[in-house]
């Protein structure tokens, strides 16, 4: 296996078949290998740095409804909430001060936030804070729409891919939605000029190997600022209640393999990591992370944000989790930095 991990390493590529191998790969010698290479490529163009970005949850109401999703439309077992021009305002106000340099707005598919009023809150964030970048994560709008959020100072757009395989696609989402728009918005977002992430998660129901090879090739030809994956997390009051979740050891071999073939891309260890596993997000960093999103929001929504169950990090202060982050990076040799934290070139 040690020659297969070396080529991903020197190329960035490998063919499927030993994408495959290495997928399936359980020897905790291969699987250490791996970690260890993708950590030193890290390094070579990170350093010990974690860049943090301060998550700000805008809306859960949503007209989407993905079967994995807890705030999809069809949970009608939730309150519904959306934060104000004012509120969104003070998060950063808040986030600054704490050493923030990225604010990333996140939110169901609510179609309360117009264009207009979009515009309006980016435009204020960037008066306010002209050193920071804006991330939006708002989901599938028109290319007019994207082409606007940008010209008002959005710097940068995530929006998961959830998964390359079409058949996949159908199997995670209801027959209203289009894995076909979902790709166009990635490439229009691309086109536009954002910095674009993509992704997916882990160990979704019905995922295969074949179907991560998918998206690891996705990935390749998209070519993505930002990766986004943590592990599928059941949520209760979904239709994939009782599916079991995404695994530690494929999200973080996933982590490693990613880091190897985009050695210089934005690679959060998500706090879904970070739900099923106590030290998930460190032992992400460690597999060749270098990005860590805590969360911003107000503490009376955070609770009704739930995507999946058990969702940490629901009850502290934005900034007890910026301290609490900070000491977890520091147990394992890592500094959070105050930083916009750019692509390297
Ligand atoms: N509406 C936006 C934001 C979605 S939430 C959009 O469409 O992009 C951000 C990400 O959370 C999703 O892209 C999905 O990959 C992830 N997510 C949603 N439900 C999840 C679950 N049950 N377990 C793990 N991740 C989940």
């Amino acid at each position: 296996m040690n020659n297969i991990i070396e080529k991903l390493k020197k190329t960035q590529d490998l063919d499927d078949n030993e994408l495959r191998q290495l997928l399936e790969c359980q020897n905790t010698d291969d699987i250490e290998y791996l970690r260890k290479s993708a950590e030193m490529v890290r390094q070579e163009h990170y350093g010990k740095d974690v860049y943090i970005r301060g998550l700000i949850e805008i809306s859960n109401f949503c007209k989407n409804n993905c079967y994995y999703c807890g705030i999809r439309a069809g949970n009608k077992n939730t309150d519904r909430y959306r934060l104000s021009s004012e509120q969104i305002l003070d998060c950063c106000k808040n986030g600054y001060a704490l050493g923030f340099r990225t604010f990333v707005l996140q939110g169901g598919e609510d179609a309360y936030y117009s264009d207009e009023l979009l515009c309006s809150i980016l435009t204020q964030i960037k008066n306010n804070f002209p050193d920071c970048a804006v991330t939006l994560s708002l989901g599938e709008r028109s290319y007019e729409s994207y082409k606007k959020l940008y010209d008002a100072g959005a710097d940068r757009y995530l929006l998961r891919h959830e998964t390359a395989s079409p058949e996949h696609y159908s199997r995670l989402h209801p027959d209203s939605m289009s894995h076909e728009n979902r790709l166009k918005c990635l490439y229009d977002l691309k086109k536009i000029g954002f910095q674009t992430g993509s992704g997916f998660m882990v160990g979704s129901p019905f995922q295969t190997t074949d179907n991560l090879i998918a998206d690891l090739r996705f990935l390749q030809k998209l070519k993505p600022a930002m990766i986004g994956i943590g592990p599928f997390v059941s949520h209760h009051e979904t239709p994939f209640a009782d599916f079991e979740n995404g695994t530690l050891e494929l999200t973080l071999k996933l982590i490693s393999i990613l880091r190897l073939m985009f050695p210089k891309v934005l690679l959060p260890s998500t706090t879904a990591l970070g739900t099923i596993s106590p030290t998930g997000r460190e032992k992400g960093i460690l597999a060749g992370a270098n990005v860590v999103m805590p969360n911003l929001s107000p503490v009376m929504f955070r609770k009704l944000y739930s995507l999946y169950d058990d969702k940490i990090c629901t009850g502290e202060e934005a900034a007890e989790c910026r301290n609490c982050l900070n000491n977890r990076m520091l147990s394992i040799g890592y500094n959070i930095v105050v930083s916009r934290g750019d692509i390297k070139e």
